[in-house]
């Protein structure tokens, strides 16, 4: 028999769409055109590129002249948040606000900003992922150049109050930058009425190509180029386009944000599903992220007693694709920084699940999901010697039974 893939870490990345990966091919064969040059040829690849603009525009409620395609959100993260610190230093501001449970791209950027001898608040987070716009405003400084935080969290699916904080900062006269990567197609996002000045995307978050993104700039800030050389992209970004990526990036956003409120309700149906079934099934589980404020996608729970790793390798031997809280791509065992920004303890933080829905995904594949692990955390509590310590009594739970 051969066993079915179910593909449940949406939030890693995810499947390009059999209609955006035919809206591309074109632009691989006959359309090859390079967009700068003047014949008709290469006109079609321009037209493309610019539609797509349009395309990511419409689906932010911005410009398209706001619009700059990157190599995806890292990039995006990158340029704005390096570009606007870079930009406002000369004018004395050079304190940064984020939040301690951000991206990688997002903390790393501003760690490397530290080094060059910027100041970085990392506000904390409650226990459900949450920041309020009371925090912004309370860590604001006359000398605060950018506040960057995160629209919905990629590991527990918080989502943050944005247009709160967004207004907060313009009553301030401060930049505001947020990581949208999880957020674009899950919510609904106009950066106008959110007061959002920069945002970042991602088109493999949302059925589209890998390796493609933008950045929403707000018009009027010029920042430092990212690449120099050609006029591409406003003669921010240099560089020949990736112009069959772009297209990509904008089919998949056009189908991403054409009926939200449809697709958030179908994928919040399977979460709140496996949410129900495995803590009503299983004692000592629970749920990290904000109940009721979370991607319509995202299940994240801790299984007391258990390694992330060892549920991780037994979904995979029945064909089901999932994500663990410990950072293993760094090669290190730490428990992610998210689950400690939450107040997780390292025991709970290790045994913690990541399960993704995404639109290709089904109830049937919910429910075998709830079935495996139905089967699989009890077969590893029984071979954990912390969980014997739980069971004994030698120890006491960190987690309530139910
Ligand atoms: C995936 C992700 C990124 C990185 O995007 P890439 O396109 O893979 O570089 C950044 N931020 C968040 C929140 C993400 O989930």
């Amino acid at each position: 028999m051969v066993l079915k893939t179910i593909y449940l870490d949406n939030a890693a990345t995810t499947p390009v769409a059999e209609d955006v990966l035919n809206e591309m091919l074109p632009y691989f064969k006959e359309h090859y055109g390079n967009p700068s040059s003047i014949y008709s040829v290469a006109q079609a690849s321009r037209a493309a590129v610019e539609a797509a603009r349009g395309k990511v525009a419409a689906a932010l409620g911005c410009e398209p002249a706001e619009v700059f395609f990157t190599a995806g959100g890292s990039e995006s993260d990158n340029w704005i948040i390096k570009g606007v610190a870079h930009k406002l230093a000369p004018s004395g501001k050079k304190h940064l606000i984020t939040t301690a449970f951000e991206h990688h791209a997002v903390l790393h950027s501003m760690a490397s900003l530290e080094k060059e001898g910027f100041e970085v608040t990392y506000l904390p987070v409650d226990a459900d992922g949450l920041v309020t716009a009371e925090q912004v405003r309370a860590a604001l400084r006359p000398d605060t150049a950018l506040v960057s935080i995160m629209y919905a969290n990629n590991e527990i699916g918080t989502i943050e109050p944005i247009a709160e904080i967004g207004e907060v900062c313009h009553a301030a006269g401060v930049f505001f930058h947020t990581d949208a990567v999880q957020a674009v197609g899950a919510v609904e996002i106009d950066v106008k009425a959110q007061h959002i000045d920069a945002l970042s995307l991602s088109g493999h978050k949302f059925n589209g190509p890998k390796g493609i993104g933008a950045a929403y700039i707000k018009k009027g800030v010029r920042l430092p180029n990212l690449i120099d050389g050609g006029g591409q992209e406003g003669g921010r970004r240099a560089g020949t386009e990736n112009v069959a990526g772009i297209v990509g990036l904008g089919k998949a956003i056009e189908i991403a944000t054409a009926d939200i409120p449809h697709k958030a309700a179908k994928l919040t149906e399977m979460r709140d599903y496996v949410i129900k079934t495995l803590c009503a099934a299983l004692p000592y589980v629970k749920l990290n992220g904000h109940p009721t404020k979370r991607l319509p996608g995202n299940v994240n729970l801790s299984f007391e007693g258990i390694e992330g790793e060892g549920m991780l390798l037994l979904l995979d031997a029945k064909g089901i694709c999932a994500s663990s809280g410990s950072a293993c791509t760094s090669g290190s065992l730490d428990p992610s920084h998210v689950l400690l920004a939450i107040g997780l303890p390292h025991a709970v933080a290790h045994g913690s699940l990541r399960l993704t829905f995404g639109v290709q995904n089904t109830m049937e594949e919910a429910k075998a999901a709830c079935e495996a692990l139905e089967t699989i955390i009890p077969r590893l509590r029984a071979m954990s010697p912390m969980w014997e310590d739980i069971e004994k009594g030698r120890v006491p739970a960190h987690l309530p039974v139910h």
